[in-house]
């Protein structure tokens, strides 16, 4: 029988060291909100694959509308001979985007792409070079998404040098003593100390940080953001590719911001689980770039229009909005119950379903508890919980279950996760 320990060895053989995994666990099977390993042990799944599950491991209705299109065609390259399930994609994703203008979307495969390909326009359309991202945020393993993102160990030490003209900001974090004024503050800074304002194509922000640590950008945050872009010309790209596709409890995080980004990227959860991203944004500026300047061999296969066009039927056919809403409520209630029991817990926040707690020693705000979170989620592996640790500073859990678990599903993951967190304290 198939071991996770000789299955571990040929992989460590066979892979480079740069390539992490979380747990030593290879799965075998999934469904819903539940995987099986290898040796057929059972797991709730906390992770949803890094926020690419909203509607759980194979859904039947996705299932279904792949193994349709693998009958029809699943590949001419969209920039050969085109198909119809991309352009009906980009119709209805465009109307699920926030602003009064006309808006034009198109398909790259990975979420790295979709925040390349936004820049790019930026660019193209403004004809400056300048672009401003976050301290904190994450963009890509790509070049310019490894120069875009604000985190230098693991995901840029060694890689550099990077692209010019990345500028970074504070993120709002009151947790860690950055408030709103505080970060509008550094960006006066940027263009004071480092590039006139008229220089500057582009600031990407993700409304929630993902891999920074599940912090919230306050909603008037995003609002000065958008005055200030209106001001000086620049671009205002949200980077939904975490947030996006109903986690946060609107099918975007942005459309909770009372002001409409110019460009949004998505990825992930947007095909529950099939390689494509989107960039979609004003037509003004998508219609700039060049006939061939974008695009990409696999860009927007048909077997990921058909899942994306599936998740957005199943998401209005179980009204998954309301569910992500109720799944964060009865996700903040458990963890704010665990609080206080846990000094250690010092913040349950999140937006919708993006639910996180974050830890510190002691419950001292000057010491961030990443071997405790290192820890607890080793415990909860034990357990058959699938946790995710994230921030920048290793002490968050953040909660990225399928909308589609029930009610008993997330209460059981919740109680392992206070037996988990019970027993790395000791
Ligand atoms: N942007 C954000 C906000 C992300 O969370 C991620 C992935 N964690 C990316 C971009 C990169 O996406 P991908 O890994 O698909 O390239």
């Amino acid at each position: 029988a198939k071991t996770n320990a000789a299955l571990m060895a040929r992989r460590r053989a066979a892979l480079p060291t740069g390539l992490g995994q979380a747990y030593e666990v290879f799965a075998e099977r999934a469904d819903g909100a539940e995987i099986w390993d290898v040796e057929g042990k059972r797991y709730i799944d906390f992770a949803g694959g890094i926020a690419v599950l909203n509607t759980g491991h194979r859904h039947p209705k996705i299932v279904q509308a792949v193994k349709a299109q693998l009958d029809k065609v699943h590949h001419t390259c969209f920039q050969v001979l085109a198909y119809e399930p991309y352009v009906e994609l980009a119709e209805r994703l465009i109307a699920k985007a926030p602003g009064a203008f006309p808006k034009k979307a198109f398909f790259l495969s990975t979420g790295a792409e979709a925040v390349e390909n936004a820049i790019k326009i930026a660019r193209a359309a403004t004809g400056r070079q300048a672009v401003i991202a976050f301290g904190g945020g994450f963009h890509g393993r790509t070049l310019l998404g490894m120069a875009l993102t604000g985190k230098v160990a693991p995901y840029k030490a060694g890689f550099g040098p990077f692209p010019a003209e990345i500028y970074h900001a504070e993120y709002p974090n009151p947790l860690h003593g950055i408030s709103v004024a505080d970060a509008l503050r550094s960006l006066e800074h940027i263009f004071k100390y480092d590039v006139e304002p008229a220089r500057v194509a582009a600031i990407i922000l993700e409304p929630v940080q993902g891999e920074g640590g599940f912090y919230v950008a306050p909603f008037e945050f995003a609002q000065a953001l958008r005055t200030l872009c209106d001001q000086h010309g620049i671009v205002f790209i949200a980077d939904e590719v975490q947030t996006g596709a109903g986690r946060t409890g609107t099918w975007l995080a942005c459309e909770q911001w009372g002001v409409a980004p110019d460009m949004i990227t998505m990825a992930k959860s947007m095909a529950g689980g099939f390689p494509i991203s989107a960039v979609i944004g004003r037509a003004d500026l998508m219609d700039k770039p060049l006939p061939g300047g974008l695009g990409g061999t696999y860009a927007g296969n048909p077997l990921a229009c058909a899942a994306a066009l599936a998740v957005l039927d199943v998401f209005e056919e179980e009204q998954l909005l309301e569910r992500s809403r109720a799944v964060g409520e009865r996700l903040k209630a458990g963890l704010t119950a665990l609080m206080a029991q846990h000094p250690e817990i010092r913040d349950v926040r999140g937006l919708g379903a993006m639910v996180a707690i974050e830890l510190f020693e002691g419950g001292d705000l000057s010491k961030p508890a990443a071997e405790l979170t290192k820890r607890l989620c080793a415990e909860a592996l034990k357990r058959g919980l699938v946790l995710l640790s994230c921030g920048l500073y290793a002490n968050v859990i953040r909660i990225l279950v399928p909308l589609t678990a029930s009610d008993d599903l997330l209460d059981e993951g919740l109680a392992i996760l206070g037996e988990a967190l019970q027993a790395a304290k000791r």
